[in-house]
């Protein structure tokens, strides 16, 4: 029997199979270069994958943010959105998806999460304020600190082994929370912050168990928790593959036991619900209308808050989709695949499959390549160049520098190769671990990077690197010799 909310299906030679449970009916033309032009093409961008253009890209697995692929339900809702400056219609029925599929009642329009983060922060820290959670997002530790908050990150032991057959390494560490609420006062803490499928260590969830215990200790200490649900549909997947007590509930009524444990929820849709914008919302009315009054100085008036009206009705759709499983499935299962396949054989990727992506431990993959001349970023070069295949650094180059100069090396040095929703197929998907494979085999062809132009915020935006040898010919050379003429 097939089990509930999974997608992967059981052929009669006994594989288990990712299916694509839709069809695919509009499309769009990708371009698998040679491999001469995809080495001119990393050249150009400086190796630096966010300087490609997707004309010279085959699978895009840069992120899963705003890339997803809309249903035919999304799109056709954006052809009847209701243009209003206030009070427009469209406005309404996200109102109404939000609240049916979170539970919360008061819902506040943002243009996308960042600026969901940037609404709480100003509402709810003060100077010198300390923020638990279990892992930072870029965006909002950098919003949190312009206001003047610290970020701390208690997330498990178990959260930054690469192997590990831990299902839940998103979890908050209780006890590290109750120290740090010891040690800095509850008043100094305006909110636990708990984010769904932890997006900056492989996608990783956090169990309902875990998040009882954290209400349990806001409760004792009269703090409120805040829940990024950017990721939520695939937190919630994985709780009805691996936490025992919820294997046969509906992924709608665990979205919504999630949501019961926090008292303020924001999130992405860029992510959560395959569309544009973000959200706020909650139960209770005087966390709302602290808020409130943000929304027209920075997003626009309450019933767009910077969206497009076609975006908001995208987003009201995509909400209920969210909830059926074999949408909230597709993405994870594939992950899974891909994540299982490597790892059997003998591929060092973050373990177990997360909701995200595949994330793939650079450093153990090309263990002579220093972390001072960037792993991550090697190798998310080397597999462009020899697949078209565009994965996103998170790694020292993610990082920065220290006053004087020296780079600060980051904890892991991670390819991520994320995967969006519903865009691409199993042939894709083998072709890509073909191709990490060969890689694999190949990989001490691959030489680090040094900088030839840094940024001094943010560089692994628009930062340039070079090869810090003639590795790019070496590796380019040894593909045609495997692979001939072919692409
Ligand atoms: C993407 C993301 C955000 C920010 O959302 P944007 O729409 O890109 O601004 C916040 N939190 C998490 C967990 C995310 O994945």
């Amino acid at each position: 029997m097939q089990q509930t909310g999974s997608s992967t299906i059981k052929f009669f030679n006994g594989e288990q199979i990712p299916v694509e449970l839709h069809k695919v009916r509009i499309v769009q033309k990708l371009y698998l270069r040679p491999i001469d032009e995809r080495l001119a093409a990393i050249n150009k961008g400086g190796f630096n994958t966010f300087l490609l253009n997707t004309k010279d890209v085959f699978l895009d697995m840069l992120t899963d943010s705003g890339t997803n692929a809309m249903s035919d339900n999304q799109l056709s809702s954006m052809m009847h959105a209701d243009d209003a400056y206030a009070g427009s219609q469209s406005f309404y029925k996200m109102e109404k998806a939000i609240q049916d599929v979170f539970g919360k009642k008061y819902v506040l329009p943002v243009h996308q999460g960042r600026a969901a983060e940037n609404i709480i922060s100003k509402s709810f820290i003060k100077e010198g304020d300390v923020i638990p959670m279990n892992y930072h997002f870029t965006t909002t530790k950098a919003h949190m600190e312009l206001n003047g908050g610290k970020v701390f990150e208690i997330y498990t032991e178990e959260a930054l082994k690469i192997k590990s057959s831990y299902p839940f390494k998103g979890n908050l560490d209780i006890n590290k929370l109750k120290s740090l609420i010891k040690k800095y006062g509850r008043e100094n803490i305006p909110f636990i912050r708990l984010e769904a499928s932890t997006n900056l260590i492989g996608g990783q969830p956090f169990s309902i168990a875990n998040m009882r215990e954290v209400r349990k200790v806001a409760d004792e200490n009269s703090i409120f928790m805040l829940l990024d649900a950017s990721l939520i549909g695939e937190n919630a997947y994985w709780i009805s593959q691996r936490e025992e007590e919820f294997k046969h509930t509906p992924i709608k009524e665990i979205l919504q036991t999630m949501c019961g444990l926090c008292d303020l929820v924001y999130f992405s849709s860029r992510k959560v619900s395959s569309s544009r914008g973000g959200g706020i919302c909650t139960n209770n009315k005087d966390l709302f209308l602290k808020m409130r009054e943000l929304i027209p100085l920075f997003e626009g008036f309450l019933t767009y808050g910077g969206m497009s009206v076609r975006e908001i009705e995208a987003m009201a759709v995509g909400l209920y989709e969210t909830t059926d499983e074999t949408v909230i499935s597709q993405s994870p299962s594939f992950i899974k695949y891909i994540v299982d396949d490597l790892d059997k054989s003998g591929i060092p990727v973050i373990t177990p499959a997360g909701g995200l992506g595949c994330h793939i431990d650079a450093m153990g993959f090309l263990p002579q390549v220093p972390q001072e001349q960037y792993p991550a970023g090697a190798l998310a070069a080397a597999l462009y160049i020899i697949s078209g295949c565009r994965g996103m650094e998170r790694g020292t180059i993610s990082s920065e520098r220290d006053k004087d100069g020296k780079d600060i090396l980051a904890d892991m040095e991670l390819l991520r190769l994320a995967f969006p929703r519903r865009v691409f197929t199993l042939s894709q998907t083998k072709f890509l671990i073909d191709r990490i494979k060969w890689l694999y085999l190949n990989r001490e062809l691959v030489g680090g990077l040094e900088f030839v132009e840094e940024p001094s915020v943010l560089r692994f935006f628009m930062g340039k690197l070079k090869p810090v040898s003639d590795w790019t010919e070496k590796l380019v050379a040894k593909f045609k010799e495997d692979f001939g003429d072919s692409l």
